[in-house]
């Protein structure tokens, strides 16, 4: 006990010298000189004071030189990053009243999912087994059309965020009505959002025409442009749903504040086909002839897209968002991500709304991906783990327009990240951390997720969120479009009084 006690003294005052002896020579024999402090007093502590330190097993950074740390460790003051390091460079540096252990597990930048509608998690399994055009047209936009509302989409998003925090996303792209009341739920779910507005030529919750649409998506760009951790976005639905004229009301709506512009495109066949029809281009090459390709825009999917699209997509900076469960799902098909990426243009990963994936696990969705690549292909050498890890993460970062941000842990960058514990038999033993991450772990093996600095999740509790609440309101959802929908769903009744045979504890 007191060896220990002395070690820590020495220890410290070491850590004093090393920590003045660098700014200050002088200055640094000073204390030593005044007194001998009596050997159980406490050492004056020069260490630079941050608000968490948190220890890694394995720290995966993803930063330009892909550095991984054993016995790893990040410092953290406000929302951002000061340092990284091993344990020993850091505590000897900085000083913490928030010390998160997860010396166990891996710590890893948040996950980024760059496609989805959060709200629509409350139509999770509403509809499966259909084809986009009936899914859409029969299930999802007619439920819509009844109920989606500001109460909806923040009931939506509130669930979607508890999933996603446990699950391992701190950031993710979004696309769907009332986007304000999304950003409301985000907010306060303490998660980081690119929301885009949706515009559709056809009339949709808030959207009754185009006018309404411009000066909704207006609105929202002023209420939330600035914001910390939320980036207003217009989101124009597809080339098959918007004319050139709402296409480029929305870019012009979006160069005005500088926003980005989310779309879906080249997503199916059918939408090939009608565009080629209507336009004699494929949906790249018509967007690119109208002039709404840019930098600025995140084009989710691209399954369709050919070696001559992909070299527009990349000349015009345009980055994508890949889908591989709802493209398999919903038998959209297999994107070219390989080639896609080998055109130059950047890749993020992502699972597309509840409703057609029917989950926001990024962790299914990188297994998943790294599969459907290969065989697509039938080469087992598609998409290896390394870079699917890179598309959830640094890339979908990049993708989502943040890749100054988040999406790697380095000094300067926010504090977005999460732990991951791999101990579990089902996840053992572990030979490769990236194989181990891509191909056996799920979301539920994350026991930390933390975004600007703030715990988000702690393994057991969601400090910004009340669970409880969440899942009650999206039960009252559930009964009220089930009865719309006329859908025999199950019941869960609450437990009864124990069985006689079950033992008491
Ligand atoms: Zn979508």
């Amino acid at each position: 006990m007191k060896k220990a006690a002395a070690a820590v003294v020495v220890l410290a005052m070491l850590a004093f010298s090393a920590a003045t002896d660098a700014k200050k020579p002088v200055a640094a024999k000073k204390p030593a000189a005044a007194k001998t402090p009596a050997p159980d007093a406490p050492a004056p502590d020069a260490r630079r004071p941050v608000d968490a330190i948190v220890l890694a097993g394995q720290l995966i950074t993803m930063d330009p030189s892909d550095r991984v740390i054993p016995s790893g460790a990040v410092a953290i003051a406000d929302t951002r990053i000061v340092a990284i390091g091993t344990q020993e460079e850091i505590e000897k540096e900085y000083r913490t009243s928030q010390l998160i252990d997860r010396r166990g597990q891996v710590v890893m930048p948040g996950l980024v999912n760059s496609h989805t509608h959060a709200a629509m998690n409350l139509l999770r399994g509403i509809s499966d087994d259909k084809p986009l055009m009936e899914w859409l047209e029969k299930s999802i936009f007619p439920a819509e059309g009844k109920n989606v509302s500001p109460a909806f989409v923040k009931a939506g998003t509130l669930l979607a965020s508890l999933e996603m925090i446990r699950t391992g996303t701190t950031a993710f792209a979004d696309m769907y009505y009332f986007e304000s009341d999304v950003a409301e739920a985000v907010n306060q779910a303490g998660l980081r959002g690119v929301l885009g507005e949706t515009w559709i030529d056809f009339p949709a919750p808030g959207h009754a025409n185009l006018e309404e649409t411009k000066t909704v998506s207006r609105a929202f760009a002023k209420r939330w442009k600035g914001h910390p951790r939320i980036v207003p976005a217009m989101a124009p639905h597809a080339p098959y749903t918007c004319s050139k004229e709402t296409l480029l009301a929305a870019k012009a709506i979006a160069d005005e504040f500088g926003l980005p512009l989310l779309i879906h495109l080249s997503e199916t066949k059918d939408e090939q086909k009608t565009i080629q029809e209507r336009y004699q281009m494929t949906p790249t090459r018509w967007l690119d002839s109208i002039g709404f390709l840019g930098a600025n825009v995140l084009a989710a999917h691209a399954v369709w897209i050919d070696a001559e699209d992909m070299k527009v997509l990349a000349a015009k900076k345009v980055t994508a968002a890949h889908n591989p469960e709802s493209n398999m799902k919903l038998a959209s098909g297999i994107a070219p991500v390989p080639a896609t990426r080998k055109a130059g243009i950047v890749v993020g990963l992502a699972t597309d709304g509840a409703a057609s994936n029917n989950d926001l696990d990024m962790f299914e969705a990188m297994d998943i991906a790294a599969k459907l690549a290969k065989v697509g292909s039938m080469d087992p050498t598609a998409l290896p783990a390394k870079d699917v890890l890179r598309m959830a993460t640094i890339e979908g970062a990049r993708a989502i327009g943040l890749g100054s941000v988040t999406g790697s842990l380095e000094p300067g960058k926010a504090a977005d990240l999460i732990a991951v514990d791999l101990s579990a038999p089902e996840y053992q033993p572990v030979y490769d951390l990236t194989s181990a991450l891509v191909y056996t772990a799920d979301g539920q093996a994350v026991t930390l997720t933390m975004v600007d600095g703030r715990v988000l999740y702690d393994g057991k509790s969601f400090p910004t969120l009340d669970q409880k609440k969440i899942l009650a309101e999206a039960a009252e959802w559930r009964t009220k479009l089930a009865g719309q929908l006329s859908l025999p769903v199950p019941s869960f009744p609450a437990p009864a009084a124990p069985r006689p045979t079950e033992k008491k504890k």
